[in-house]
């Protein structure tokens, strides 16, 4: 069925037949090779128990051994082997508080989220697929396996991931799991906030941003503050977030292009996401509205960095060709005006300056010092020809004579 299996996977799943154990293909590998998308990673389901598993293998990790999953090694690449389980008591809607290994594969297809990622496959034996799965697909529908209140309700993070997949793949949601997920939406605020930001940031990493639209219903679910800004937004979030290049970073500055910098930093601490991604975002986003002025860019690529500046140029760019009209001229001269600044270098940061604090020893000390740097920058942002060490030296002379010690650096820029 399929034109080429991973080495790896083949290799493990020999393994354990040949000890006399079932082994199969199960869960997102499947789906994507039905789909004919290259699988992230390989999962194996299997009969035997973490220590065969173990047993078996030269190289493995004991990677979720309470929930069977032994992770194997081979040639470099990593496979997580999980023995056929049933979950046991869901508390506070989310994870197991205990699993139980089963002997049949069917029951553990059966605890899986949607029929989509509830198929099994072998090289030999071909699909194991009890709650058609492959028809979902075809049909490109997600369905809860299983009624979906109780599934909802047993792991509320699956109300995300329905959505999350939905963006991914451009499928819908069946109508009784998206009526369910909508119903028990408020079981969301008991998932933890590392669960969702991983949901979040793989949803708007997703290609098919018109299936956004329904994140609003859940949105107000999430702790940190997004509702109120989707709800306003969202109509120019699903037009230009996709359009956006510069990774994740570029994707969250599109998608919070018009809310604060600094609330943007904030909101995405609080979602757990790391201080530099958040950082890196407001920073995009404090350069947004930069005039396409030579001095302007300049500073404004001086403060965001290169990399963060290009991002915002990116994006202007992007939103340019979704609006097109006056926009894209504005865009244009932005993106040109960058593109020259990239390509002569010109001194935008202290470290630029021709010359550094040890030079200014005798002339200003200290917090003056500070100010005299801030000056001279402020005068090279505006005349890049300024940059040489005795000209600054002068400039800088001048300055502390005219302003004395009591200068303020905003006087003189
Ligand atoms: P991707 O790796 O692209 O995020 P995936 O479907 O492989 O998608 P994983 O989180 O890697 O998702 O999970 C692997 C499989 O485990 C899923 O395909 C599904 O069968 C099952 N699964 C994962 N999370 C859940 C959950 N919360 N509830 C039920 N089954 C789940
Ligand atoms: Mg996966």
């Amino acid at each position: 069925m399929f034109d080429v299996i991973d080495e790896g996977a083949i290799y493990i799943i020999n393994g354990l037949n040949k000890n006399n154990y079932e082994a199969y293909l199960v869960g997102g590998c499947v789906r994507d090779m039905i789909l004919q998308k290259k699988p992230e990673d390989f999962d194996v389901a299997t009969s035997a128990s973490p220590d065969e598993v173990k047993s078996i293998f030269k190289k493995t990790i004991d990677t979720g051994i309470q929930h069977g999953t032994v992770t194997v090694r081979v040639n470099n690449k990593s496979y997580e082997v999980t023995t056929y389980r049933i979950d046991g008591e869901y508390k506070d809607n989310r994870r197991p508080s205990n699993v139980k290994f089963t002997c049949s594969l069917e029951n553990d297809l059966a605890r899986r989220d949607f029929t989509m990622n509830a198929i099994a496959y072998h090289p030999q034996i071909g699909f194991v697929d009890p709650f058609d799965g492959q028809g979902d697909i075809n049909r490109k529908i997600i369905k809860a396996v299983g009624e979906p209140g109780q599934r909802f309700n047993e792991d509320a993070l699956r109300i995300l991931r329905a959505v999350r997949f939905s963006v991914q793949l451009g499928f819908d949601i069946s109508p009784p799991t998206i009526k369910s997920a909508i119903e028990n939406a408020h079981l969301i605020k008991n998932l933890s906030t590392e669960r969702i930001r991983d949901e979040f940031f793989k949803t708007i990493q997703g290609r098919y941003f018109d299936k956004f639209k329904l994140f609003a219903e859940f949105a107000p679910y999430i702790d940190v503050g997004l509702a109120g800004y989707i709800k306003e937004n969202m109509d120019n979030i699903v037009k230009y977030a996709p359009l956006c290049g510069g990774g994740l970073t570029g994707l969250l500055a599109m998608f919070f292009y018009n809310y604060p910098p600094d609330k943007t930093e904030s909101l995405l601490k609080a979602l757990k996401a790391s201080s530099s991604l958040a950082r890196s975002a407001r920073l995009v986003l404090e350069a947004f509205h930069t005039p396409a002025l030579g001095y302007t860019i300049r500073k404004a690529a001086g403060i965001a960095g290169y990399e963060h500046f290009e991002i915002t140029v990116g994006m202007h760019m992007s939103i340019a060709e979704a609006e097109g009209g006056p926009y894209m001229a504005y865009a244009e001269k932005l993106s040109r005006g960058y593109d020259s600044v990239k390509l002569n270098g010109p001194p935008i940061t202290l470290k630029d300056l021709d010359i550094n604090g040890g030079d200014l020893h005798g002339v200003a000390e200290g917090k003056l010092m500070g100010w005299v740097l801030k000056y001279l920058m402020g005068m090279v942002l505006k005349y890049p020809f300024y940059n040489k060490k005795s000209l600054l030296m002068a400039l800088a002379k001048r300055y502390v004579e005219k302003a004395g010690p009591n200068a303020h650096c905003s006087n003189f820029i």
